[in-house]
């Protein structure tokens, strides 16, 4: 793999130019001079004194320098004139426009959305009800101009992404005017064991098999959250519900009825508009635990082929077959779920753009309510970037076809993106998007990805997050580790605490 060495004098701009040259540069390592002293292939070199900034490149057929003036005095539009000019010095020297702009952030539609409201109230418009209209609107229009002249100006945004991202945040806002903002909130609850570990997996998972003796200590644990939450969260709207992981279905018939039972009694379903459980594994579903989850207000449930191909399935280490994953998802059918997503991957080891085609028609085939798209991120120290390495293998996807196949196939069932969000630090162009019947929309997605709304985390290895009126954002963790949360769940109660009402105990 090829390497950029970056020279910066300035060390807060150092995520803006490593985002911004892995994006033009995809494939290629960008390493800091500080942290690496051996040979690379070009040099980026940025130098600023005051208000004047001298920027050159020296990478492959490239030889470029610039010098320009930051003109804004306020920080934070200081660091935005910074991004703009040196997405237009990379862009001028390598030919190159990316289809997000100078967007490094994961949530381009957040952005979006905010433009979009600023522009209703400098023209005195409700954002709500525009976002109700129909596109052909006349006022909506002209809004939707105003964006896109915003959105090029500010951030170099346009073409298919901006159009993506403005139908997105208008659906978006439309929903979320049915929800409660920052006087509502969310609860996620982990269940982080799985039938076995899948090799990209980059979440809080232990396979079961270890843990089963533990089980009843983890729900435990998991209920004294719960009873914290309900007694200091009462000021607040409970909006929606997460079960999530790991793979809780993972958990036997009567664990399952013992954690659904214990939150459909603690919890005020009275705002609850949507109650999620994901059971993203095939080789984790019975009738038995359909029929226990059918019994409580569950009406979303995700079950996860991630790819149509035994091939993969077995490399990946999912231990299931597609045959099982298509009788699971039946099974859930036939118990009467009205709303199934179903969650893929692009770009697994070994997979090309005909097995993406592939995926998509035998899940057009199914007619799952919902479906994600992810992209699959390959981080460095990984496990999967090791067994790559290892391996010899290397991800040749054109993901931007692989997208465009998915959009097609989700289009082929009716049904519409409703949020997105971009993945942090990779090389390429790598997104995430969800697509979905209209009134089906995953709205725990949506207010994750938007960030309007509290959420409290209960379990090992969540992340609570609380909204400020003010939009300020803070967050707190729970360990990772079983041994642990089980032995300080006080502590992480305690920590929530601090988080939610501000108390230090
Ligand atoms: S099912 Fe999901 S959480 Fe479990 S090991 Fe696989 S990727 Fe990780």
């Amino acid at each position: 793999m090829k390497r950029i060495k970056v020279k910066i004098n300035k060390s807060e701009r150092e995520y803006d130019v490593y985002a911004l040259l892995t994006s033009f540069f995809p494939g290629t390592e960008v390493v800091t001079a500080a942290d690496d002293n051996s040979e690379c292939d070009g040099i980026f070199s940025i130098d600023e004194d005051g208000a004047n900034v001298r920027i050159s490149l020296d990478f492959e057929d490239i030889k470029e320098e610039s010098q320009f003036e930051i003109s804004s005095k306020e920080k934070d539009d200081a660091k935005k004139e910074f991004g703009l000019k040196l997405y237009d010095f990379l862009s001028k020297a390598t030919g190159k426009e990316l289809p997000w702009g100078n967007l490094t952030g994961i949530r381009p539609t957040k952005l979006i959305r905010t433009i979009f409201e600023e522009e209703c109230k400098k023209e005195d418009l409700d954002p709500t009800a525009l976002a109700q209209s129909p596109d052909e609107d006349e006022k909506y229009i002209s809004i939707k101009e105003s964006v896109f002249k915003r959105a090029y100006n500010e951030r170099r945004l346009r073409g298919e992404k901006l159009e993506l991202g403005i139908d997105i945040a208008k659906r978006e806002i439309d929903i979320m005017s049915r929800l409660h903002e920052t006087d509502g909130y969310s609860v996620y609850v982990g269940i982080p064991f799985c039938p076995s570990t899948c090799l990209y997996c980059s979440f809080t998972s232990n396979p079961i098999f270890k843990y089963k003796n533990k089980i009843g200590d983890y729900l435990k644990a998991v209920k004294k959250e719960l009873e914290w939450t309900a007694s200091n969260m009462k000021d607040s709207a409970l909006d929606t519900i997460y079960i999530g992981g790991g793979t809780p279905t993972t958990l036997n018939p009567e664990e399952l009825d013992e954690l659904l039972g214990y939150i459909t009694s603690i919890l005020p379903f009275e705002n609850v508009r949507e109650f999620t459980i994901e059971a993203g594994r095939a080789d984790s579903i019975t009738k038995e635990k359909l029929d226990v989850i059918k019994k409580y207000p569950i009406n979303r449930i995700s079950v996860n082929p991630q790819t149509m191909s035994d091939e993969t399935l077995k490399l990946i280490g999912r231990n299931h077959t597609v045959e099982q994953f298509v009788e699971a998802f039946k099974m859930v059918r036939e118990e009467g779920f009205e709303n199934i997503n179903t969650d893929i991957i692009i770009g697994l080891p070994g997979e090309t753009i005909e097995d993406v085609r592939h995926t998509i028609d035998e899940l057009v085939k199914l007619k799952p309510d919902s479906l994600t798209v992810h992209s699959l991120a390959i981080k460095r120290a990984s496990r999967l970037k090791r067994w790559m390495d290892e391996n010899e293998l290397k991800i040749t996807m054109d993901y931007e076809e692989a997208m465009r196949i998915c959009a097609e196939g989700a289009k082929k069932l009716g049904l519409k993106p409703y949020y997105l969000y971009r993945q942090k630090q990779m090389a390429g162009n790598l997104e995430n998007t969800g697509y979905s019947t209209p009134g089906k929309e995953g709205l725990y997605n949506i207010l994750i990805m938007e960030e309007i709304q509290s959420i409290v985390a209960i379990g090992a290895g969540s992340v609570s997050k609380h909204v400020h009126n003010n939009g300020l954002i803070e967050r707190c963790d729970n360990v990772k580790d079983i041994d642990l949360y089980l032995e300080k769940t006080d502590e992480m109660i305690n920590r929530k605490t601090a988080l939610f009402t501000g108390i230090e105990k």
